[in-house]
This record gives structure tokens, sequence and C-alpha cells, in this order.
């Protein structure tokens, strides 16, 4: 089937359904590759879950939630390069998080320099003050089964336990499980080690923090997430021959034979040689016909579940917290980011985000309690913010944030391919290996792409008459 879009030259015209960072990065691999492409996006912006928003009060980006990535995040770092907007983020050289306690008492997780993995965490982990000598000896043998682990070859063991039962297994303490484990699983999981599965909690393990001496620098962007992603994805699209409809939202899939011909928009059909949908796996269903949704392919994806993020935005008259971020212990503030330092805010006052994860506690929670509570939290980490003055305070809650790592969860995420010969999935919830994280939705959608090239090379080499 050869679309009425195609230009001279041109592949084959691919719809490409969500503008999130999956959809993005599928839509730029395929402008490459000489691939014709529209994306289309309900919204009027572009970035999907990692977006953010001015706000009218401070005049200031704020961010839907902090959003962090790692060294090991490689698919992203390349498309931020292939964006030309790597440089307005930050990458630890040297992996650093202070951790303070309610006490105040400051523990420095880092990286010795010229030690290679994962024998670079050592020293650091000796002087840990937050856990006693017996708990740090129990974790670092841990950490060592773990990173000589096959995970694959016990996957279906680990999928079918959760990362507290394997800790418990391998004789770590509760105390150890809060400050050690959930300290790296909360923010890369978005729940805790109770509730994610032992596979996802090793596999944070493994490639987030135990892979190579900086698999685990941290990255943030210094500007909100909307400036940094969207113009320059619209730009790069566009100047490659593609189209961004933004403010689109996709109705309907035309499929007939086992075949997408369109896409529905509610205004128009827009004819596709191919479709990559890249909207979340409870969309999808909406996209298809409800025997397709039912089919024994497609169904098992309304198995995954959300896991829910609070952000809390506070801007204090004066500074009160000097590093960067740090990690609060025993506190529900969890990770604390200096915005005002990261963003290079003028002064005098501070802005500070306050990032909860697996926040199911918390997200009920109305604004007020919310205050109440997270004011003397900041108060007793930086003892500053008492006196000074809260100029504004704003929750964010992303009920869907991520989709759930829990026991199971990963035999309900699809592949790249379906059924459907044409349709091809992206999102960072498909089959990538890896959890709800804009490096899943980047890998996303260059698998996607990948099949995307390979389906229109088929059908180009197919008699005309197909
Ligand atoms: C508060 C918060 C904090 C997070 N923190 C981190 C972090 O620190 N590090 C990290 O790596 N990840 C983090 N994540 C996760 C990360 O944001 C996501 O994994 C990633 O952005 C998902 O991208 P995606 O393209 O797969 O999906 P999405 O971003 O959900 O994109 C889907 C897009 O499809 C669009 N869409 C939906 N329906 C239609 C339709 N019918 N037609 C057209 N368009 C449609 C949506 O508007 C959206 O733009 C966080 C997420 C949240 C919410």
């Amino acid at each position: 089937m050869v679309s009425e879009l195609r230009s001279p030259g041109a592949r084959g015209h691919c719809v490409v359904i969500g503008g999130g960072l999956a959809g993005l990065s599928a839509a730029c691999a395929l402008v490459d590759q000489g691939v014709q492409v529209t994306l289309l996006e309900k919204r009027p912006f572009l970035g999907g879950r990692a977006y953010s928003f001015t706000d009218a009060e401070t005049g200031q980006e704020v961010d839907n939630g902090q959003h962090v990535y790692l060294g090991c995040c490689t698919a992203y770092t390349g498309f931020l390069q292939q964006l030309g907007v790597f440089d307005r983020t930050t990458l630890q050289r040297r992996l650093r998080i202070p951790v303070v306690d309610r006490k105040g008492k400051v523990g420095l997780f880092s990286a010795a320099p010229f030690l290679p993995a994962p024998l670079h965490l050592i020293p650091s982990f000796l002087k840990f003050p937050h856990l006693g000598l017996r708990d740090k000896v129990r974790a670092g043998l841990a950490m060592l089964s773990i990173h000589r682990m096959d995970k694959e070859k016990h996957r279906e063991a680990l999928e079918g336990q959760t990362f507290r039962d394997w800790l418990k297994q391998h004789g770590q303490s509760d105390r150890s499980c809060d400050v050690l484990w959930n300290l790296i699983t909360l923010p890369i999981l978005n729940d805790s080690v109770s509730d994610v599965s032992a596979y996802m909690g090793i596999m944070a393990f493994q490639d987030g923090l135990l892979h190579g001496r900086n698999s685990a620098n941290i990255g943030y962007s210094r500007v909100g997430l909307t400036e940094l992603i969207s113009d320059a994805a619209k730009d790069y699209i566009t100047q490659h021959g593609g189209q961004v409809l933004l403010g689109n939202a996709a109705t309907k899939l035309i499929i007939t034979h086992s075949n997408v011909t369109g896409v529905d928009t509610g205004l128009e059909v827009l004819p596709a040689d191919t479709v990559v949908s890249a909207v979340p796996w409870d969309v999808l269903p909406e996209l298809l016909s409800p025997e397709l949704a039912a089919d024994r392919y497609f169904a098992p994806a309304n198995k995954l579940e959300w896991s829910p993020i609070v952000g809390i935005h506070v801007w204090y008259d004066r500074p009160v917290m000097e590093e960067d971020f740090l990690a609060a212990l025993d506190s529900p503030l969890q990770w604390v980011f200096n915005k005002s330092r990261i963003q290079g805010l003028p002064g005098p006052g501070q802005y500070l985000c306050v990032s909860m994860s697996g926040a199911w506690e918390h997200a009920p929670m109305a604004k007020e309690a919310l205050r109440a509570m997270v004011l003397p939290e900041l108060e007793q980490v930086f003892p500053e913010a008492a006196t000074a003055t809260v100029e504004r305070f704003i929750v964010v809650k992303q009920l869907a944030a991520t989709f759930r790592c829990t026991p199971g969860a990963q035999a309900h995420r699809l592949p790249q391919q379906t059924p459907v010969g044409n349709l091809v999935l992206a999102g960072d919830w498909t089959q990538t290996g890896w959890p709800a994280t804009m490096e899943s939705a980047v890998r996303s959608g260059r698998l996607a792409a990948t099949e995307v090239v390979r389906a229109l090379d088929a059908a180009l080499s197919e008699p005309a008459s197909s």
C-alpha cells in the first residue's frame, strides 16, 4: 500500500501517535532514514510526561516532577545530543549523593577516584554513617551477588517475588531495606522494595549502580523540561521533512485486512503506510476496535498499573540549602533538589523541589496537609528554613506517573511488533527491559523506528499490486 502522502524519494509515510519521548525519538530516527513522518500530539506541546509549565506567580518554569537521568541512560543522552540540547543538562563526572538524616547527620554516597566498578563505591560505603557495620557487610555481600548474577537465567523466579523478599533471603535487615536499598529503588522504580519485583530491583542495581564507574552519575536539565525538548524536537522533525501536528488527537486506527491504512483524528483521516502508536497502554485500546483491544496479544497490557509521584515546590525568601540536591533519610521528603542552583536563578530567594516517589500515602493528601507535613521536615534538614519565609508553595501530583514494576508485570509489557502488520508500538511501557524512564521511552522509540523501516522496506520490495 502506497500512501498519497509519499514524496518522491521518501521511503514511505509513517504516522506517529504521541509526542512524548517515545514518539519523538521514533519520529527523529525515522526522518533520519528518509521516512516521511507525521507526528500527532493531542496536547499543544511536546514531551509527554516529561513537561514543564510556567508558574503564573513566580514566572518560573516548574517541571511536572523532577526528572533525573543516570550515566547509564545512553539512549536518552544520545537523543538529547541528536537534538543539540545535551549541553542544557548537567551530568555529574563522578557519582556524589549527599544523604542526610533527620538529626542532620550527613553521609556521602560517592564514587572513589581510580577504582573500577563496583569497587569504586566501597570507600564511601565504609564511611556511610547511616548503617551499622553488620548491615554494611551484609549489604556488600548482597551487592556482590547482584553484580555477579545472570538475572535472565533466574528471570521467572525473580519476577515471581518482591525485591524485599529477595533482600531478606540475602540477609538484609529492615533498616538496610529502608536506608540503602530504597534509596535507589524508590527514585528509579517509583515504588518501594516491598512492591517491585526482585527482577527489576536487581536490574536497577546492576545497570544503574554497579555496571560501570559512571553508570550512576546523576544528570538533570538546567531548564524546564518543555523548554529542553519541545521546540528542539519539533524543529528537528520539520527540518528533516516531517510534520508535527500539535493539539491533534488520534481517535481511531483504520484497520483493514490486518493492516492499518490510516489514522482518524475526528476531523480527517491521515493515510499511512505504517503507524507507530507511542501512547500509554491505557490509551491504546481507545484507538483499536473493541475486538482487537480484547485480543490475546493486546489484552495483557491492560493489567499494567500506574504508580504516583508527588512534587512539592517551595520558594523561600532566602537561601536555605547549599547542595544541588540531596536524599533525606527517614523523612517523607525523600529527595530535595535546589532548583535555584540547578537552573541558575537569581536571588535573593531560593526555589526547592521535593520529589516523593511511590507516593501512595501522600498523593491523596490535601495541599494544606502536605504543607503542614513538608515545611517542618524541610526545617529539620535545612535549619535556615526555620527563619526563612515561604513565599510560594505548590503541589504537582502525577497519579499516572510510571507503570508499576510489581511481580509479574514484565509479562504484561508488549513488544514493538504487533499482529497488525504495519502497526508498531512504542512507549516506556513496551518491552525494553528498562523501568518506566525517559531511557526506556527513547529506547522504545528507536526499536519502533527499526521495525517501521523493516516493514516499509518489505512493502516496497513487494509487487506493485500489493
Ligand atoms: C512526575 C514524574 C517524574 C518522573 N521522573 C523521572 C525521572 O526522574 N527519570 C526518568 O527517566 N523518568 C521519569 N519519569 C518517567 C518519564 O517521564 C516517562 O517514562 C517518559 O516521559 C514516558 O514517555 P513516553 O513517550 O513513553 O510516554 P508519554 O510521555 O506518556 O507520551 C505519550 C504522549 O501521547 C500523547 N497522547 C495520548 N493520547 C493521544 C492521542 N489519542 N493522540 C495523540 N497523542 C496522544 C500524550 O499527550 C503524550 O504526550 C517521571 C514521570 C513523571 C510523571
